[in-house]
């Protein structure tokens, strides 16, 4: 499943390096991305530099910023910058994303774009919810009909997933830190979602024989990058790699979203319309 991930992950860059330069020519300069840091996180340098690397092997200009609410206020209406990442702490993700231009929401974090995806209306989506789709479709997965079980209920993975998959025709259910017992509804799962946060969380008895399991966590254990499904599943199901996995995916589906945001704005059209 590695080697189909990587091709995949190498089509997508392909496909992304060239839109780049397409919408770089329409602009007249290189499209800038712009990672703003609220507060100080030490823990998302290492994220924050990853996105700059990715961003210029893909033709995007992506700025490392440090600021606060005006800053960002004055970001949305600068227009010379494309799309806008932001990273502060959880207690104010809800307050902070709903500052944030829906024009340059390359997280679909917006109040406005996350509503569009209950909707049904196209927008930029979260990112992590659209590696997981991405997944889906290296492993060939028809979800028509299937039960997809999501463990997990946050705003950036859990939650939009859900509708995601709805609009893929699958029945789905979202289990959480309350639901007892997890196995109940686990086991009943054709396709299982893993967003937990909780190391080796799913074991092998939890699982539907022949089901797809997508790990989505990434945790540090003993200094080793470690997921939410016990790699013994692996016996009875299709379980995505961790590291490998979904994460291969989640950063490039930013510069998608930020592809498909230009893309908007210079055939004109806003956030608020959708003709
Ligand atoms: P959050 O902590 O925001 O949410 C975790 C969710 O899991 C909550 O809804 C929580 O329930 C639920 N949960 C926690 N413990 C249990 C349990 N024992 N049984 C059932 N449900 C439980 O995490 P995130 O959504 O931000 O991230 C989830 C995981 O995904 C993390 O490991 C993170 O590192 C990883 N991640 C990976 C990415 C990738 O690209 N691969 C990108 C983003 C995140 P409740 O709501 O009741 O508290």
């Amino acid at each position: 499943m590695k080697a189909l991930i990587k091709k995949r992950r190498n089509e997508l860059k392909e496909g992304l390096r060239e839109e780049f330069s397409q919408l770089g020519n329409r602009l007249g300069r290189e499209a800038v991305l712009v990672s703003l840091a609220l507060e100080a996180d030490p823990s998302s340098e290492v994220y924050r530099n990853s996105i700059k690397k990715k961003g210029e092997s893909l033709g995007v200009r992506v700025k490392l910023m440090e600021g606060n609410r005006e800053d960002l206020r004055r970001l949305n209406r600068d227009p010379g910058i494309d799309g806008i990442i932001i990273h502060c702490r959880r207690e104010n993700f809800l307050e902070y994303s709903s500052l944030i231009s829906p024009e340059k929401d390359v997280e679909g974090i917006t109040p406005l774009n996350l509503g569009r995806l209950v909707r049904g209306e196209d927008g930029p989506r979260p990112a992590t919810p659209l590696a997981v789709m991405e997944i889906l479709k290296v492993l060939n997965f028809p979800l028509e009909g299937k039960m997809a079980v999501i463990v997990g209920r946050s705003i950036i993975v859990g939650k939009p997933l859900i509708f995601l998959l709805l609009a893929e025709n699958a029945t789905v259910a979202t289990a959480h830190s309350r639901t007892k017992p997890l196995e109940r509804l686990t086991s009943q799962a054709d396709l299982l979602v893993v967003a937990a946060g909780r190391p080796h969380l799913i074991k092998p008895s939890m699982v539907k024989e022949g089901a797809v399991v997508v790990d989505v966590g990434i945790n540090v254990v003993d200094g080793k990058i470690t997921g939410d499904v016990d790699p013994q599943v692996k016996e009875k199901a299709l379980l995505t790699p961790v590291p490998g996995g979904v994460g291969t995916f989640t950063p490039l589906m930013l510069f998608s979203n930020l592809a498909l945001l230009l893309r908007r704005k210079l055939e004109g059209k806003t956030s608020h319309n959708s003709d």
